[in-house]
């Protein structure tokens, strides 16, 4: 028989229940034993809805209080050293610690690092490894949740992180240290766990080792037969290994390899491996089919999902096949059921978490000669519906997008033509002052959007609101003397919806979260059908502030890129083809701005380096789209309007090609963290345009000294000319207060003004 299966489950609740849990928590306003039993409940509730979706195996352990990462490095006791762990377990303050930090009760620990989970928008914990790391079985988590469940009736199958991804998505904090070589004394805790497990009466247990998607090294290759063969002899639990989120591609014969009684495939990135799995699985192993997209909100189509299956089930006969989502449905919204806003159209094209475990059981009854066929006429239906619906259909944007030419990618002239007009127009000091664009969303800003949005407000009175916010934020940076001013984005409450809202072929979900990191969780836009622009998106901003002052007013807009990485994307044609679709609304708001006299424009992309593919053979086509829907963005202008372009992070080195191929006039970067280092990728480069070095760090309430900053400027100049520096902070200044900002950016501005002074005394001595 077919059987069905998931892989995990999102932890959060349809209405962010834990994440509400978890703060009070942090807040003191609940005890722990409040917080565990919302999470106990929330369990319960999961696993039997899964139950009565008729999922066959129900996964546990997928559970978190932060992050699945974290609870590895709790469960194999990897707490570096200071959080002052002892042996023993775990507990939760210390957990928390690791995730968060903590200043209390006199301890006083920064947290540990966390970062983007392959190419989705989750971020984990980043286990810290040296060569003293030890391990020791420091957490009955796994073993609870199991026997929790079995309680209930259910028999799960926990999921674990594997040994091997684990350790290779570590950092090592030692100089020449392969983290890799701590996998003998790693095992026999992973060991001594799926003991554990088996003690309780698990038969099964699913290992994630997504990581066997990626370009591995000789040793990550030899790492996996070592740890699944000691894994294997140690344990009578069927190890069922996990892998999403790209094809096994030259990995496959490794995956199949190892002693494992099934292999899991995403069969939605990488629909084509199939073939390859088919003839490599072993004659013990069986195949779970990834079909259902866990990443995406699409409806499955089911008789297309179908096929694939019973081609594998011809092959292999139907005991040796399972049907499963693509990966954990931790990156989909709950459920469909609770939006009251999305009009019926829409939501009929539509499938959450819910929703995608009915798919799944429906696929593996439909394979197994059970099918159901109202539901798949329903299905085939609804599929039929949106792909022939006039709503997706645009034919002139459809146009506008398959006739782009050259031109539309290029600038009127080179970059050193356009600064020089640039340079006489605007008439900017040396080392021009400047910020990335919000100033800070305080509770009286939101509580005012959140009174528009209740009706409590009225257009008007919330734009007198706006206005006279953007004023004094204005007045605030001209009495600072900073040379290019922003708005402050008082009006945006995130820098893709504000968009998102503003365009056709968007919708949004109510409830569609998604966790992000810890307790905070995004609703990501949905992009259903062809973009374009029904009018101007900040024009009527940009004017307003431009009239307020005589200075340079900065037009401030997200990139294409972003606003693609940071949504839900249609299915129904390439990704580049949306990307290209935004860029050219966004490039009309560009023109549109210019017109109305705005001098400066900045497109940020703060998402393009985290849209790279996971394998670095793929990543030229991707940075080849992403680089050319940033260029029809700037393209459309003259060559005195100066185009900027922000990035929020620090990793340029393999990237700066494409970012130089971007061609924006000036660049805003991340750099005071790492004190200018990365700016070696501009240097060694030759990067040709004008840079901003982030000086100072606003993603911490700390106010740089004046000195600091001016020091990052002397090492700026170190490796780059004068003409080519601007000085401005490393991200937008949304998140912090202005008790910060006032000093900070006087700081900052003062900084610049001696650094100028020096050049000038320099010059002329
Ligand atoms: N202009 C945006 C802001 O200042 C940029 C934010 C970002 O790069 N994440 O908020
Ligand atoms: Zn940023």
């Amino acid at each position: 028989m077919v059987r069905s299966a998931n892989l995990g489950f999102p932890r959060v609740g349809a209405f962010r229940e834990l994440k509400h849990a978890v703060e009070a928590y942090w807040k003191g306003q609940s005890s722990e034993a409040e917080l565990q039993q919302v999470a106990k409940d929330l369990r319960a509730a999961h696993w039997k809805l899964q139950q009565d979706a008729g999922i066959d195996v129900i996964p546990s352990n997928d559970f978190s209080f932060y992050d699945q990462v974290l609870d590895m490095i709790a469960t194999v006791g990897a707490v570096p050293e200071r959080y002052n762990h002892q042996a023993g377990l775990v507990d939760l303050t210390t957990y928390f610690a690791m995730a968060r930090g903590r200043q209390q009760d006199g301890q006083d620990v920064v947290a540990m690092e966390m970062t983007k989970w392959f190419d989705t928008n989750y971020h984990y914990i980043v286990p810290e490894f040296k060569a003293s790391t030890s391990f020791a079985l420091s957490s009955t988590k796994a073993v609870d949740q199991f026997k929790e469940a079995k309680a209930l009736g259910i028999q799960t199958r926990p999921v674990i992180l594997g040994p091997v991804t684990f350790l290779l998505l570590g950092k090592s904090y030692e100089e020449g240290f392969d983290q890799l070589s701590l996998l003998p004394s790693l095992l026999p805790v992973y060991a001594e766990l799926l003991k554990a497990l088996e003690a309780e009466g698990a038969t099964d247990v699913q290992i994630d080792e997504p990581c066997l998607v990626l370009d591995l090294s000789a040793d990550a290759k030899a790492a996996y037969q070592n740890a699944f063969e000691q894994l294997a002899g140690h344990t009578n639990l069927q190890l069922h290994l996990a892998t999403y989120f790209d094809g096994l591609r030259d990995n496959a014969a490794l995956a199949f390899g190892l002693p494992v009684a099934s292999v899991h495939l995403d069969l939605r990135r990488a629909p084509s491996q199939l073939e390859a799995a088919l003839n490599a699985v072993k004659p013990t192993q069986k195949l779970s089919l990834g079909v259902v997209d866990g990443r995406n909100i699409w409806k499955n189509n089911l008789n297309a999902s179908l096929e694939v299956v019973q081609k594998a089930v011809e092959k292999l006969g139907s005991d040796r096949v399972i049907v499963a989502p693509s990966c954990s449905l931790l990156h989909s919204p709950v459920d469909l059921d609770s939006e009251q806003k999305l009009d019926a159209e829409l939501k009929g094209w539509l499938s959450f978490a819910k929703q995608k475990l009915a798919e799944v059981v429906l696929i593996a009854r439909a394979a197994a000669g059970e099918r159901d066929d109202a539901a798949f006429a329903a299905n085939a239906e609804a599929i039929r519906a949106r792909e022939t619906s006039p709503r997706i259909h645009n034919p002139a944007v459809k146009e506008r997008v398959s006739g782009a030419v050259a031109a539309d990618l290029q600038r009127d002239s080179a970059f050193e033509k356009r600064i020089t007009l640039q340079k006489a127009s605007l008439n900017l000091p040396p080392l021009p002052t400047t910020t990335i664009g919000s100033f800070p969303q305080t509770q009286e800003v939101r509580a005012a959007r959140a009174k528009f949005k209740k009706g409590e407000l009225s257009r008007e009175q919330y734009d007198a609101f706006l206005e006279e916010e953007t004023t004094r934020c204005i007045r605030i940076q001209e009495e600072m003397d900073i040379d290019v001013l922003v708005h402050g984005e008082f009006e945006r409450n995130d820098m893709v919806e504000y968009f998102g809202e503003k365009l056709e072929g968007f919708a949004f979900s109510q409830f569609g979260w998604v966790q992000s990191y810890g307790s905070r969780c995004v609703k990501p836009p949905i992009i259903f059908g062809d973009v374009s622009r029904p009018e101007a998106m900040t024009v009527r901003w940009a004017e307003f502030a431009q009239k307020q002052t005589s200075r340079l007013m900065k037009g401030m807009l997200t990139g294409p890129v972003t606003i693609l990485q940071w949504s839900f994307v249609r299915d129904d044609q390439p990704r580049s083809e949306t990307c290209k679709q935004i860029a050219f609304a966004i490039r009309d708001e560009v023109v549109d701005l210019e017109k109305a006299g705005i001098k400066v424009i900045q497109i940020d992309e703060a998402a393009l380096r985290e849209g790279l593919p996971l394998r670095r053979g793929d990543w030229k086509q991707y940075l080849d789209w992403a680089v050319d829907s940033f260029r029809i963005t700037a393209g459309g202008v003259k060559d005195e309007t100066q185009i900027h372009t922000h990035m929020c992070y620090s990793e340029f080195n393999d990237i700066i090609e494409a970012v130089a191929a971007m061609d924006a006039d000036v660049i805003s970067i991340e750099t005071s963290r790492s004190a200018m280092e990365l700016l070696d990728a501009f240097v060694a480069f030759k990067y040709p345009n004008e840079i901003g070095p982030g000086v100072y760090d606003i993603h911490s309430p700390r106010v740089p000294k004046q000195e600091e900053m001016e020091s990052l400027l002397h090492k700026a100049l170190d490796v780059l000319t004068p003409e080519q520096i601007w000085v401005n902070p490393d991200c937008g200044l949304k998140t912090r207060g202005w008790a910060e900002v006032k000093p900070a950016l006087e700081g900052m501005v003062k900084a610049a003004k001696n650094v100028r002074q020096e050049l000038k005394n320099r010059q002329a001595a």
